[in-house]
């Protein structure tokens, strides 16, 4: 957070339009639009809102089959199961970490049944290859949904990450690139669409002097508050991005020559915030696997995670079908994810890298202590 956002936040408390909607509102959407060339946009809640109405949208409902990356955080499948449709799981490309075209080419070809929604996630701020993935959905009349919660900033050729598909969901919870402290955004060049999805989002209340529906609603909108951060926040998108690369370009640079570990690849069709820097650890060439890293790292007070886990190992989803996972399974088995905050400077990257490194001295000399 930085001065601009201390002034919006303020301006907006002082006018006294807290909520509902009010004039930060607006102008979030409609300089978020003319940031992304998106079309047309609506604010809401969160980036789990945004999927749900985009979904609710393509009239997507009980006994619907909703293809999904597995690799992904677990709101883009929780909102497939608040519409009642079946999610299937699509095993990531290990060339880019999403969802694989190939996979999807044999299970569209080869089920009678036609799914009535794609969505494909942006991981780590890299865009899917939407390329394959829309000629896909074209041919075989699937409507196709970007989840760019953790891709904003993001490039696929010439577009901006979350506008390559029919409907495009982004968040602004606390830990992606920009925030609102919580909100998200959906997109769409069917004007149409935002304006139904901005009236279900608002209580689905009609026009009338009264509280009059027809149809059920949810309380979804976001309020003036955090629409002013978010339009600061947006103002230093670009920033934030070049900050994120940065960190990638850092580690990448201090970890050129270690052997067993590798990045996460930067697909050539687009570009990556690197809104998370991931790695591989490979532990019979570096000499500790990931956990013994990440917990050597959390020992030394430095906070790194696993690598998102797939959807298709998830307990709760367990019983639901999946194409592949075999490539999920491994990153999930091998990454981590270090520190990537806009904030670190470059003794830090070095603490982070000296301490990863320490990891391996010590599991071989635990080793060594056991045997
Ligand atoms: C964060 C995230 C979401 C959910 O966004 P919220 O704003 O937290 O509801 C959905 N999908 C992905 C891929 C995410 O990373």
């Amino acid at each position: 957070m930085g001065g601009r956002e201390r002034e919006l936040l303020l301006d907006a408390f002082d006018s006294g339009w807290i909520a509902p909607g009010g004039p930060h509102v607006r102008a979030f959407e409609e300089e978020f639009i003319e940031k992304l060339d998106c079309g047309h946009a609506v604010s809401l809640s969160s980036g789990t809102a945004a999927l749900h109405l985009a979904l609710e949208m393509l009239g997507v409902g009980p006994g619907d089959e909703v293809l999904v990356s597995s690799l992904t955080f677990a709101s883009s499948v929780f909102a497939i199961r608040y519409v009642g449709a079946t999610p299937v799981f699509v095993d990531s490309d290990p060339s880019t970490w999403t969802l694989a075209p190939g996979l999807l080419e044999n299970h569209f070809g080869r089920s009678g049944a036609k799914p009535a929604a794609l969505i494909a996630v942006d991981v780590y701020g890299q865009c899917a290859d939407y390329d394959p993935l829309r000629e896909l959905c074209l041919r075989h009349g699937i409507p196709l949904i970007e989840d760019a919660s953790q891709a904003l900033g993001a490039r696929y050729r010439d577009a901006a990450a979350g506008t390559l598909g029919d409907l495009g969901a982004f968040s602004f919870n606390g830990n992606k690139i920009i925030t609102t402290g919580g909100g998200g955004m959906l997109v769409s060049r069917r004007r149409e669409w935002i304006e139904r999805a901005r009236k279900l989002a608002s209580n689905s209340r009609d026009t009338a002097p009264h509280y009059e529906h027809s149809s059920i609603g949810y309380n979804y909108a976001l309020s003036n508050l955090p629409a002013a951060l978010g339009r600061a926040q947006l103002r230093a998108l670009d920033d934030q991005v070049a900050r994120r690369r940065a960190n990638n370009a850092g580690y990448r640079d201090r970890l050129a020559d270690v052997e067993g570990i590798s990045f996460m690849p930067e697909a050539s069709y687009g570009v990556s915030t690197h809104w998370l820097t991931a790695i591989l650890i490979d532990p019979a060439v570096f000499g500790a696997d990931r956990e013994a890293v990440r917990s050597h790292l959390a020992s030394r007070g430095i906070e790194s995670r696993p690598l998102l886990k797939p959807m298709h190992l998830q307990p709760v989803f367990a019983e639901l079908p999946a194409l592949g996972g075999e490539v999920s399974e491994g990153l999930f088995a091998a990454g981590l994810c270090l520190p990537s905050g806009s904030n670190l400077d470059s003794g830090q990257l070095d603490r982070v890298c000296d301490t990863l490194l320490e990891a391996r001295g010590r599991r071989l000399a635990n080793e060594g202590a056991d045997a």
